[in-house]
């Protein structure tokens, strides 16, 4: 068995999800399961709608619900013209509950996280009934299956915990009997639902990915394929910097710590559940399936340094007291209070009388505050980035760390750290140098852009 999954550019547009069929229609033979996201810029525009609403733009709010809906409706149309009626009823119902949402969200004026989460799974609950239409339109096998089945999360919104055990059963009961027939399931990624309520939930943006490597754990697939808009995993994101060049394998740790610091091309959690498994992951471009991609798994090259990453936002947040200086635990006091508040660290430094996180998600800030002050001064500084050198083996050649310094020149650098591991050297600077340190970081490794 292998997993397939089609990211938001990968089911776009009829033509997208066509180039997708025929993938897909090459792979039988290995026994394929579907995972896929909502229509490109679809959650964006869902959370838009949710947002709006609750602040009583009901107008705008449902203009956009109806644009949604033509784009569905259209794309349904092209993919199947007059056979689109009946998977037309069927988006034309959530669009219906969508409006609905909407209008019960301006009366109320509040939008919890588990409303959020019930709008944005829409995407992916509309995509992938589209898809099973269109696949068997031509002439594939699919079957749909609901994720709130399968993907079973605890009630965190928004960054729901998919529990494994939970996950596997209803994977047997639900998925694998459909490809012993010989049918092709196909599921929406993104979306999960609690155990006992069936409430809807999300994996995190980005989370289709993480779906598709905890279909294929649960399968113990031999393979898992993200199919995306990009050759597959490249030395720094080819937004950001020119040449940018493809990694034809690496290795699980080396992606995983990419996906954390900024490469949106894989969601940082995917690694884990194959990873366990030992089942490879590929990064594929849909747009040229001929390609082979990256392949990411256990037996990659050790490179000194093998791609750049970056982020934007992130919070920087400094801790100055003086009782740390010779107190043991004082740092596990300090890392509980991130515990607590279910708020996960990426980049740390300390000396003795300080220490320095930084922080993604920076909403739970306020509520920590508190238990913080109670430990020493707290400075927190907004809208600084982080720009990750990742490779297998960082500190074995002198030079990279002085190539790396060197490409810093002029930006100030709030915080330095490499892994005890030497596989990623991470520096804190002010947000709007992230792009240009990125930009003469890749110079400085890989060079200038190719010919
Ligand atoms: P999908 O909708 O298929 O999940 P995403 O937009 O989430 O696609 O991820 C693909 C994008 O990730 C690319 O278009 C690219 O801009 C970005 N990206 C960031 N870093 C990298 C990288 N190192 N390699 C490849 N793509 C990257
Ligand atoms: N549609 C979701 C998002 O935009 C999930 C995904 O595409 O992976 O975040
Ligand atoms: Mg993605």
């Amino acid at each position: 068995m292998i997993v397939l999954k089609f990211g938001g550019t990968s089911v776009a547009d009829a033509e997208a999800i066509r180039r997708g069929a025929e993938i897909v229609r090459g792979r039988l033979p290995r026994e394929p399961v579907v995972v896929v996201s909502a229509l490109a810029g679809t959650t964006n525009t869902l959370i838009a709608i949710a947002e709006q609403s609750a602040k009583g733009h009901l107008i705008g709010a449902l203009r956009a619900v109806e644009g949604l809906r033509a784009r569905h409706l259209e794309q349904a149309d092209l993919l199947l013209g007059a056979g689109a009626s009946e998977v037309s009823a069927e988006m034309s119902a959530t669009f219906d509950e969508l409006a609905q949402l909407a209008e019960a969200l301006s009366v109320l004026g509040d939008l919890t996280p588990r409303s959020l989460d019930a709008i944005s799974a829409m995407g992916e609950q509309l995509s992938s009934l589209l898809v099973v239409a269109a696949y068997r339109a031509l002439g594939l096998p699919a079957e749909h299956v609901d994720a709130r089945d399968v993907v079973i999360t605890d009630d965190q919104f928004g960054r729901a915990e998919p529990q494994v055990d939970a996950i596997a059963a209803a994977v047997r009961s639900h998925v694998a009997p459909l490809v012993r027939e010989g049918r092709l399931p196909v599921l929406g990624g993104f979306v999960g639902a609690t155990a006992t309520t069936r409430i809807t939930t999300t994996l995190g943006r980005g989370g289709s990915d993480y779906s598709a490597s905890l279909i294929g754990a649960a399968l113990q697939a031999e393979a898992i394929e993200i199919w995306t808009d990009v050759d597959g995993m490249l030395t720094a994101d080819p937004r950001v910097v020119d040449g940018a060049r493809l990694i034809e394998q690496i290795g699980f740790e080396e992606a995983s710590e990419l996906a954390s610091f900024g490469a949106k091309v894989l969601h940082p959690s995917t690694i884990a559940p194959a990873v366990r498994l030992g089942i490879p992951v590929v990064v594929l471009n849909s747009r040229r399936p001929e390609g082979a991609g990256t392949l990411i798994a256990f037996d990659a090259p050790r490179r000194a340094v093998t791609a750049i990453a970056g982020k934007e936002k992130v919070t920087l947040l400094k801790l100055r007291s003086p009782r740390m200086l010779l107190t043991e635990g004082f740092l596990r006091t300090f890392f509980s209070v991130f515990e607590r508040h279910r708020t996960s660290i990426d980049v740390v430094a300390t000396s003795e009388v300080s220490v320095s996180v930084t922080i993604d998600d920076a909403s739970r800030l306020d509520a920590m505050m508190g238990e913080l002050r109670e430990l020493g001064d707290v400075v927190i500084e907004r809208s600084r980035g982080v720009i990750a050198v990742v490779g297998a083996d960082l500190s074995r050649s002198p030079e990279t760390m002085s190539r790396a310094l060197g490409a810093l020149a002029g930006a100030t650098v709030h915080m330095l750290s490499l892994s005890a591991t030497g596989i990623n050297l991470t520096m804190v600077v002010d947000g709007d140098q992230v792009q240009p340190v990125m930009r003469r970081l890749h110079e400085a490794f890989f060079g200038g852009p190719a010919a």
